[in-house]
């Protein structure tokens, strides 16, 4: 148990980490209890925004995790996280919001005035997470209000994850075709940027960032992230990444699995 030894807090990505479709990847749930049972602080991060922290604390229970709403954090976390802290008068700023219910909620909750986009009237914002009912009528909207000036703010890039299928789009796949009718380049707040990782310090009361580490499975999200914040990394490759991917990038992670 040396290498425990030199860790207090783990970061764990999902998809591709933990599970696929909802399959635990052999080893992992026994991996992540022995981590616990040494008394090590774990939380989940994870790009997807679409769904609520309750439903992945029910997913990673039938698993046999046992882990609670509040080691949970999403991209939604970092959206509302960039809102808060880079919009001034936030109550007064309004915002169309394209994402699943959960999101839409967790936006609301930043106290942005939501507006429809039915009327096309010029908004602060379009506000994106990726969700599984998305539309024409939404890249209609969002494309139009950030050409009157909106904008664009979304959650992740991550153009897909891993599926039992094979690849599936992610909200990356869906965000890219209102950059192309609106011809503007979304900010993008989940990993690799800094603000799950900042989430990540303060949820678990911890600072000290040789301590930490970050294991997750897309070179350009998870290791990118942990590399830039300053924690060190490991990546597993039951996931995105392959071996070949891994050999022709010139992103290193500390640790391959
Ligand atoms: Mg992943």
């Amino acid at each position: 148990m040396k290498f425990l030894e030199n860790f207090e807090l783990f970061l764990f990505d999902l998809d591709g980490v933990v599970y696929i479709d909802d399959k635990p990847i052999p080893g992992a749930v026994e991996t992540i209890n022995t981590i616990k049972a040494y008394n090590k602080k774990v939380l989940f991060i994870t790009n997807n925004p679409a769904r609520s922290k309750l439903e992945y604390s029910g997913t990673l229970k039938k698993m046999g995790i046992n882990a609670k709403s509040s080691q949970i954090l999403t991209s939604a976390d970092s959206i509302c996280r960039y809102l808060m802290t880079k919009i001034k008068n936030i109550t007064n700023k309004s915002a169309y919001v394209i994402g699943s219910k959960y999101f839409k909620s967790q936006i609301k909750k930043t106290g942005i005035i939501i507006d429809s986009g039915k009327n096309f009237n010029k908004t602060d914002f379009v506000i994106m997470g990726g969700h599984r009912q998305f539309n024409f009528n939404e890249i209609n909207i969002a494309s139009i209000l950030i050409r009157k000036g909106a904008k664009f703010i979304a959650t992740n890039h991550d153009p897909f994850y891993p599926t039992l299928n094979g690849l599936s789009p992610a909200s990356g796949a869906l965000l890219t075709s209102i950059e192309t009718a609106s011809e503007n380049k979304a900010i993008v707040t989940g990993k690799p940027e800094k603000y799950l990782f900042d989430i990540s310090m303060e949820t678990a009361q911890f600072k000290n960032k040789k301590k930490t580490l970050l294991v997750g499975d897309n070179l350009y999200t998870d290791i990118l992230g942990g590399i830039n914040f300053g924690i060190p990394t490991v990546l597993t490759l039951t996931g995105l990444t392959t071996k070949k991917e891994l050999k022709q990038s010139n992103i290193t992670p500390d640790y391959i699995i």
